[in-house]
């Protein structure tokens, strides 16, 4: 199944208790599509540079394979940008600045040749030309989107009307929390699956995901590690890898979501491991199959009696 991704391709200022950095290469079209090329060779590009943005980054997603027809290079405007610092604990950080620039005017058009994508990716961006560009694929057969907290707080009205026509929504605990205005994880999973998304990925940063799909509930840890450089792309890199595998199956059945968060988590322990997508860019299957091998040794849970016996 051909795999489309809209999103933003940036350049970001990353700021970690460890060290800090500019003209990072980054954005969720950038992290998501990459990560997803690992596992299907056919991955689309929809996004928008400026004229700022290195060669070698886009040799970068060439190398992979990733097909470009779809992002619009403006020769006098500037790459959209952002720049974060995270808190000693990773797991939260603060926003600096998001300088949209093209992304301003940005008006997405799907190429003839992406007509017929099978998984639409809707990548961090605003939810309107999330709209547009799946208003161009009609007949998409599985929509997965992202979103955060600036979209949540900036365009709540145009959010709500995508979620309307979306599949599966992959946000993170706090995101979750704000756009359901409410506490609990799982009233809050509940009452987001009611504004249209039949399944839900909520992620925990290093403690893990959980998915919500009809009747079905699913926690999977994060992969322990002991070194972690930068967050950075983490959930797009998640995302990258739960549609990168779900495109090489015919099915959306429960097991097959389930197998879809731990492919999105493996290939997001590895990104945290260097500074941007470095880490993206030179991995192969074999250190893949190796990480997905031991986060299924780290969650087995070996066949147990109930202590009751059989009291069905
Ligand atoms: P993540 O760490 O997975 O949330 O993704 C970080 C990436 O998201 C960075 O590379 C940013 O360029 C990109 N990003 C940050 N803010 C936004 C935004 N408001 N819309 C779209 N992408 C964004």
């Amino acid at each position: 199944m051909s795999i489309l991704v809209v999103g933003t391709v940036a350049l970001d200022g990353i700021e970690t208790p460890f060290g800090s950095a500019d003209n990072i290469f980054g954005g969720s079209a950038t992290y998501a599509s990459l990560s997803a090329s690992y596992f299907h060779d056919d991955v689309r590009l929809v996004s928008v540079i400026g004229n700022d943005l290195p060669q070698d980054y886009l040799q970068a997603l060439e190398k992979r394979n990733i097909n470009l027809e779809g992002l619009e290079q403006r020769a006098d405007e500037k790459t959209f940008s952002w720049r974060g610092r995270y808190h000693y604990d990773l797991n939260e950080r603060d926003t600096l600045a998001t300088d949209l620039n093209v992304l301003k005017t940005f008006d997405p058009i799907v190429p003839a040749r992406y007509l017929d994508s099978r998984i639409v990716c809707l990548g961090n961006l605003d939810p309107g030309i999330q709209q547009k560009v799946l208003d161009q694929v009609p007949d998409a057969e599985f929509v997965v989107a992202d979103t955060m907290n600036y979209w949540i707080q900036q365009t709540p009205d145009s959010l709500r009307s995508l979620l309307g026509n979306v599949d599966c929504l992959i946000i993170n605990d706090s995101e979750a929390r704000e756009l359901a205005d409410e506490p609990n994880l799982i009233r809050a999973a509940s009452s987001i699956r009611n504004l249209g998304p039949s399944t839900l990925v909520i992620k925990k940063g290093e403690h893990g995901a959980m998915l919500f799909t009809d009747g079905v509930m699913f926690s999977a840890p994060a992969f322990p590690l002991e070194d972690i450089e930068d967050p950075t792309g983490a959930g797009d890199t998640f995302l990258g890898g739960f549609i990168g595998y779900l495109a090489g199956q015919q099915l959306t059945d429960e097991a097959t979501l389930k197998r879809a968060v731990i492919y999105g988590s493996a290939m997001a322990s590895f990104v945290v491991e260097a500074f941007g997508p470095e880490r993206l860019l030179n991995l192969n299957d074999r250190t893949i199959h190796r990480r997905l091998r031991a986060f299924r040794e780290l969650s087995t849970i070996p066949a147990f009696e109930l202590p009751l016996g059989s009291v069905a």
